[in-house]
């Protein structure tokens, strides 16, 4: 079981004749538990529904996880990730079943969400903009989750995400090769590729973002870069595309004494000391800035000492 404590808010206030939103911070215990969930927070007053008899407007937090308890791994929805797993801010009259849900992203599906009722749905012309701050309020909460996950120490923190916008001349050299349902490596072009290879697109392995604990310790994915100069170099373009910055130094600089370079590549490595072949299926392979010299060297393992965050692929092939 994982404990966190949320604190988000406040800037929520809203007021009209309709309805009242208080303009304070919401403080939030909850429980994760092993394995894939939902979590269901307490009811927590947000406001008063002056038109529907002066009842209490309640709000509750839904959202799915992943907790891998064993490994000590955390899997939530970043807040633009347009899901029905993602958070879910709901509001409700006290002592109703009135439910709406707020999305952080998308609007959601309005007839599921709002379910058409009678008294409490405002996305009407009644309450003008309140959507919003109701939408500013789930996106909140959701930050403050997923920060709340990241002081946890030594926990790893997955966030699902979208892959960033790739240039199309880019995008098949983020093709990935399976041969016999084995992960083969990165898809080379002028290669000929046989009937038991299959490619996998950016979207079909992209999982989202990666925080690791510092001094965490990881190792190479065999295989993953038969040139590293052509495929490294467009994994840590993507990398940086995610992060906003460039990197300029190893992840894991100097550790052990490794004299690393100055020419770094996006490295496919897994958690661990010990250089892998990563089986179909795998869940936990990721990016990481290494120089060229660490990722040609599967004898030694690495520690994420100069970045934490990296990308996060998933390869649900054979699953
Ligand atoms: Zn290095």
């Amino acid at each position: 079981m994982l404990k966190v404590d949320l604190s988000f808010g406040s800037n929520f206030a809203y007021q009209n004749a309709f309805v009242e939103m208080h303009d304070r911070s919401h403080a939030l215990s909850l429980t994760l538990k092993d394995g894939k969930n939902t979590c269901t927070s307490d009811e927590f007053p947000v406001g008063v529904f002056h038109a529907f008899e002066g009842k209490r407007l309640l709000a509750q937090l839904k959202f799915q996880y992943d907790y891998d308890e064993k490994q000590n791994i955390v899997t939530v929805c970043g807040t633009d990730f347009e899901s029905s797993d993602a958070m879910c801010l709901k509001t409700v009259p006290e002592g109703t079943s009135e439910y709406c849900n707020q999305r952080t992203s998308s609007g959601g599906f309005a007839a599921d969400d709002l379910m058409h009722n009678p008294h409490w749905n405002y996305r009407t012309p009644l309450m003008p903009g309140l959507e919003d701050v109701l939408k500013k309020m789930a996106r909140a909460a959701n930050e403050s989750l997923i920060a709340a996950l990241k002081k946890v120490p030594g926990l790893t923190v997955k966030v699902r995400t979208h892959p960033p916008e790739i240039a199309p001349e880019d995008y098949n050299k983020l093709l990935t090769v399976y041969r016999d349902k084995k992960f083969h490596g990165l898809y080379e072009p002028g290669t000929e590729y046989g009937p038991t290879d299959d490619l996998f697109t950016i979207e079909s392995v992209w999982g989202g973002t990666v925080q690791f604990n510092f001094q965490e310790k990881f190792a190479n994915v065999i295989g993953s870069t038969n040139d590293p100069k052509i495929a490294g170099l467009t994994w840590i373009q993507l990398w940086a595309k995610q992060y906003g910055f460039y990197p300029t130094v190893c992840t894991s600089y100097q550790f052990n004494g490794f004299p690393c370079g100055n020419s770094l590549v996006g490295g496919h490595v897994v958690t661990g000391t010990v250089a892998t072949k990563v089986p179909a299926g795998s869940n936990s392979v990721y990016i990481f800035p290494i120089c060229v010299q660490h990722n040609n060297d599967d004898k030694v393992y690495m520690e994420a000492l100069k970045y934490l965050n990296g990308i996060w692929l998933k390869n649900y092939m054979g699953t």
